[in-house]
């Protein structure tokens, strides 16, 4: 990269013609206007192919993506704004996936089968949890009591007289070890 010639960081704004979401920035001392999605590398050979610079976005700004340094430069890859002329959809980098998500603490096997139980079926009693899932119910009973100590489930408001059901409590509320 030239260090006389500025880079500024792309803003969003809109294409002055078609009025389209643009991302625009001045790349190494040269505006930049560009479709804010970022392409797969069949977007990138389109965009080529028809004449139009194509960047990296990298902190921030757009580095020019030219022969030398093509095979250097890691990030997400847009393409110079064309009115009217939107790479296709289908050669679009796809989205990036979905955070995982969180995971309990884990206890045992049996406590894992235990708590996904009670999460499908809802709130349970251990001896028809131990039914459900073919385990001896003392192994249920051991499973349920490292699981309320982990606070991964706890017993429902127990009416008079009922006997305890379980239920598992939101991955969100279960403390971490
Ligand atoms: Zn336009």
């Amino acid at each position: 990269m030239s260090d006389h010639l500025i880079s500024t960081r792309v803003l969003a704004g809109q294409c002055p013609r078609c009025r389209t979401l643009v991302l625009t920035g001045i790349a190494e001392g040269v505006p930049a206007h560009v479709d804010p999605h970022p392409v797969a590398p069949a977007g990138e050979l389109t965009a080529v192919v028809q004449g139009r610079a194509t960047y990296t976005v990298k902190q921030g700004e757009l580095v020019r993506r030219d022969a030398l340094r093509v095979r250097s430069l890691r990030g997400p890859v847009v393409v110079d704004h064309r009115c009217g002329e939107p790479i296709p959809a289908a050669q679009l980098a796809p989205p990036d996936p979905p955070p995982a998500p969180r995971q309990v603490p884990h206890i045992s096997a049996t406590a894992t089968r235990v708590r996904e139980h009670l999460l499908a079926a809802g709130p349970d009693l251990i001896w028809r949890i131990a039914v459900a899932l073919t385990l001896p119910a003392e192994d249920v009973t051991t499973a349920v009591r490292r699981l309320d100590d982990a606070g991964q489930i706890q017993r429902t408001d127990p009416r008079p007289g009922m006997p305890t059901h379980w239920a598992a409590v939101p991955v969100e509320h279960v403390p971490p070890y």
